[in-house]
């Protein structure tokens, strides 16, 4: 129990404290008693026996028999105040103390709450901000696809515009060229005339060859850009696609009188599963390019297949490449000055990322006047042991019968003449409609179909012809080289893809897998 003094005690030192005043009135309001330091808060004219609502403004209209605490005012010194009104039974007892502390933590707390409604203020103003420039972005980015879409739909028209005459003009220059030699055979006295057209035929043949290659790696590249292009591994014999990329190659290198070697681990055949077109594509790039820029010397093709993983070098000993050029040659467009050769800049950023698409990783390594080293492996298991390869037919004894659809009487006489050639019984029509009813009245084994031609386009007419019913095998021989075009004719139900200018070789080939299976 705390004694009476140390009580009062206490209380004094509260009072000090708060610095608490009062006053009390009866229920009536009028002051019955009044506290020395009442007028430290400025409530100088309180006196005993006044009415308290004509001395304190905040008394007016008070219940004097209800208790109320008023946390917070203003006195008329300007000290902030805290009042807490205690009835009794006789009178009411009102308990005046500083509440500058509160005051102030209040005015903190405040403060504090404005500043968190600025900072929310400022997020909500940065967040709308950065939805506006994700909002931008995406916007751009939807600007960049459309741009490349139409790039690549440029690219593919323009593709298929080139691609339609250079057919025509390769395989007419190879049929005169033919036509040549066997005239030079039978003309001799005229053969040194004979073997200036000769050389005149192969400077057209050169460049028109050189004309698609640019045209392919300008489509490729597009492709590429757009995510267009397609790994699709299959079984194939690897050593048949080195022996097509030397076929190919040897040429050049004799025609530039330098060695070219090609050294393989593994001989024909050599099931691996790959996509066959993309690596020769692969080879032909870079070993051309080896020929291309070695003026004297030798290009060596060293291919190992061992473990699941086929190991790819090039070596050549040609004029090799700055340091400061290696960094840039993977770019696309991009060239060294001054080689006096013909490329686009294309060759090794399509390659690059062909072999990356394949889960390799293509290495160059060189120093000029030391010649170029040009690595890649790419993963390459052995195909199980399934459908051996197709076995050639024989063609001559059960003569093929194939209907050529196309629209381009060019082109549909040179497919025809270098079928004919082959003892394929050729019929042409020019149309899908004029197809199905040729289908209608004959029987054929195979159809070679143009995609876009008038009256009736290929797609239809394959539409149609396998919605009769009729399961006819159907090659497509189309000058656009557009996945998407490639993947209607699977869904279709046609059995191959051809892409013009296309190779007799290939067409027998497809014919052949495609009735013997
Ligand atoms: P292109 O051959 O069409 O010019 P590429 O992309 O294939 O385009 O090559 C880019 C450049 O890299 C070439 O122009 C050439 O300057 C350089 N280059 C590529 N391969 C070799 C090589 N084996 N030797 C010397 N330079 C090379």
């Amino acid at each position: 129990m705390v004694d009476t003094t140390t009580q009062q005690n206490i209380n004094k030192q509260l009072f000090q404290k708060l610095e608490l005043a009062y006053f009390c009135v009866d229920h009536s309001m009028v002051v019955k008693d009044v506290s020395s330091n009442l007028s430290q808060y400025g409530f100088t004219d309180v006196c005993e026996g006044g009415n308290i609502e004509d001395f304190v403004d905040f008394m007016v209209g008070l219940d004097s028999h209800t208790e109320i605490d008023l946390p917070l005012v203003a006195s008329p010194s300007g000290i902030p105040i805290s009042v807490s009104l205690l009835p009794s039974e006789e009178q009411l007892t009102v308990l005046i103390a500083n509440a500058s502390v509160q005051a102030e933590q209040r005015q903190k707390l405040q403060q504090q709450a404005n500043e968190n409604e600025l900072l929310v203020y400022q997020q909500k103003k940065l967040m709308a901000e950065l939805e506006r420039a994700s909002a931008e972005l995406e916007r751009k980015n939807l600007q960049l696809e459309e741009a490349s879409r139409l790039q690549t739909s440029f690219l593919s028209g323009v593709s298929h515009e080139f691609r339609t005459p250079l057919t025509s003009i390769i395989g007419y220059t190879n049929l005169v060229r033919k036509d040549l030699r066997h005239v030079s055979e039978q003309m001799v006295p005229r053969i040194a005339k004979t073997d200036d057209s000769q050389s005149y035929l192969r400077a057209v043949q050169r460049s028109s060859k050189h004309l698609l290659s640019l045209v392919e790696n300008l489509l490729d590249h597009g492709k590429l850009d757009s995510n267009e292009i397609v790994i699709r591994p299959k079984r194939t014999d690897i050593a048949e696609v080195f022996e097509d990329a030397a076929i190919l190659l040897h040429p050049l290198s004799t025609t530039k009188n330098i060695e070219f070697e090609v050294e393989t681990n593994f001989s024909s055949p050599a099931f691996a599963v790959t996509d066959d077109s993309r690596l020769r594509q692969c080879l032909i790039n870079l070993v051309g390019n080896a020929i291309k820029f070695t003026d004297t010397g030798s290009v060596t093709l060293s291919v190992d297949w061992k473990d699941d993983i086929l190991d790819v070098a090039i070596r050549d000993t040609g004029p090799g490449i700055s340091e400061e050029d290696l960094q840039k040659i993977r770019l696309p467009f991009w060239q060294a000055a001054d080689t006096g050769k013909a490329g686009t800049g294309l060759g090794l950023t399509i390659t690059e990322r062909l072999i990356e698409m394949m889960g390799g990783e293509l290495r160059i390594e060189s120093k000029l006047g030391e010649g170029t080293h040009v690595h890649f492996a790419l993963p390459m298991p052995a195909a199980p042991e399934g459908d051996s390869p197709v076995e050639q037919t024989n063609a001559e004894a059960v003569p093929l019968k194939l209907l050529l659809v196309e629209d381009d009487s060019d082109i549909a006489d040179l497919v025809w003449m270098m079928l004919s050639e082959r003892g394929v019984d050729v019929v042409h029509v020019a149309n899908g409609a004029l197809a199905l009813d040729a289908l209608n009245d004959d029987s054929f084994d195979i159809v070679l179909m143009d995609i876009h031609m008038p009256i009736m386009s290929g797609y239809d007419a394959i539409q149609e012809l396998r919605a009769r019913g009729d399961e006819t095998p159907v090659v497509v021989m189309s000058a656009s080289a557009m996945e998407a075009d490639r993947e209607k004719a699977e869904l279709l139900g046609c059995q191959a893809y051809l892409t013009k200018p296309v190779d007799v070789d290939d067409i027998m080939n497809i014919a052949d897998a495609v009735l013997s299976s």
